[in-house]
């Protein structure tokens, strides 16, 4: 399943992506270029405008709440999603992450990172590296809380 968040989601946006979700964020705010994407790309329309969530040309889901917690609820719940590959794709960018190894991020990445971090990860798209980092077990933990409302 794949999504397009309106740009009220970025940070619901980040975490689908963070999740595993194919998740666009595009820079337009226009409706019918919303609805035309959503369309072309086969994404289903994440949206906190009402109206256009009601539309009824596009497969779109109104999102209910202003906080990051409750929106993931809402679209694991509603749309009945189970957790395929959480933490493959960049949050930044939505590019699929590729597993590289250490010799390649060689003073690519903070020398203390290196010495101590044995798996990388680069986004193709936009080059960023990534690794199991302090953050990643703060994410992890997230992970395992929205995991809860997945259909198991
Ligand atoms: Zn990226």
């Amino acid at each position: 399943m794949k999504f397009l968040c309106d740009h009220m989601l970025g940070t619901l946006a980040r975490w689908l992506r963070i999740l595993g979700f194919d998740t666009a964020y595009p820079s337009t705010a226009e409706d019918g270029e919303l609805v035309s994407l959503a369309g072309r790309e086969g994404r289903i329309l994440l949206t906190r405008d009402r109206d256009l969530g009601n539309r009824r040309d596009t497969q779109a889901l109104y999102i209910s709440s202003d906080v990051l917690d409750e929106q993931v609820e809402q679209v694991l719940r509603e749309l009945r999603l189970t957790l395929q590959e959480p933490m493959s794709r960049c949050p930044v960018c939505n590019g699929a992450l590729v597993e590289v190894s250490k010799e390649e991020v060689s003073g690519k990445v903070p020398d203390g990172v290196y010495e101590h971090q044995r798996e990388f990860w680069r986004c193709p798209e936009c080059g960023k590296y990534y690794w199991q980092g302090s953050h990643w077990d703060r994410m992890m933990r997230k992970i395992e809380e929205y995991e809860a409302f997945t259909q198991r």
